[in-house]
């Protein structure tokens, strides 16, 4: 059985301070929630301040990205040793934004996977479909491509330990959600590849999250999918009671 997983993405959005009062106020709402893993990415900035924050709480810290490299000349990029003594203990990679605006690629996107697991950090690798794909029909053919190259590499038992986050493109930021019979369809089919590439066990022990526009209104729906193990939320994060009933909702 999975617990579910839920993960905060707050992109370029809060100060030190705002990140701070949410993480202060926000633990100790959700004290008591021991059936699902909660953990919130800030920027960059704001790390190292929210993980202290988060300290001895069943909140977690990520990353939103990570360089492949220990240290060297990459402006702007931190390595996985950098986040790790900053406090964080999980990272996102490859998330939409990443490949569309700032050039990843699968190729990058593993190259920075294979740095996060050995760190280790918790990867939550993010996948997903843009709107040409879907109505080109090349959706599965994209997940195919995305698992095959992304993950490669990776042995059985750093699958398992692995989050993927099906976020179809066209969903994020959005409005527009993935209905249940597409959110099912594509988390059947990665569960499906995994097993087939992976094995059983990295197949059964790997959580595949959804995300694109998950609100505390369609948090249950989505979840209530036998192979969607939790979410990737970004906008309705922003907001501490919206983060807090989306928690509470993807609890079976
Ligand atoms: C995301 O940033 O990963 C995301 C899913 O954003 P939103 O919830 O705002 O669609």
């Amino acid at each position: 059985m999975r617990t579910p997983f839920v993960a905060a993405n707050w992109k370029m959005h809060k100060t030190v301070h705002d990140a701070v009062a949410f993480v202060k106020e926000f633990r100790s709402l959700v004290k008591d929630v021991h059936d699902a893993e909660i953990v919130i990415a800030p920027p960059f900035t704001a790390v190292r301040a929210v993980a202290d924050a988060a300290h001895a709480s069943n909140v977690g810290v990520a990353g939103q990205n990570l360089h492949w490299d220990r240290e060297g000349a990459f402006t702007g990029e931190v390595s996985a040793g950098m986040l790790k003594e900053a406090g964080a203990e999980y990272v996102i990679v490859g998330h939409s934004e990443r490949r569309r605006l700032f050039g990843d690629t699968d190729e990058t996107v593993n190259r920075r996977l294979l740095a996060a697991v050995a760190a280790p950090l918790t990867a939550i690798v993010c996948i997903g479909e843009t709107l040409e794909e879907r109505e080109r029909s090349d959706t599965l053919a994209v997940l195919d491509r995305q698992i095959k190259v992304g993950l490669d590499g990776l042995s059985a038992d750093q699958i398992g330990a692995l989050v993927i986050a099906y976020e179809p493109v066209w969903a994020i930021g959005t409005g527009r959600n993935a209905t249940p019979v597409e959110a099912a369809e594509a988390h059947a089919h990665i569960r499906s590849r995994l097993r087939q590439w992976f094995g059983g066990t990295a197949a059964e022990q790997c959580h595949i999250i959804y995300g694109g526009s998950v609100k505390p209104d369609n948090i249950r729906e989505l979840t209530s999918i036998a192979d969607v193990d939790g979410a990737l939320v970004g906008g309705a994060s922003l907001d501490i009671r919206s983060f807090h009933q989306i928690v509470l909702g993807s609890r079976p």
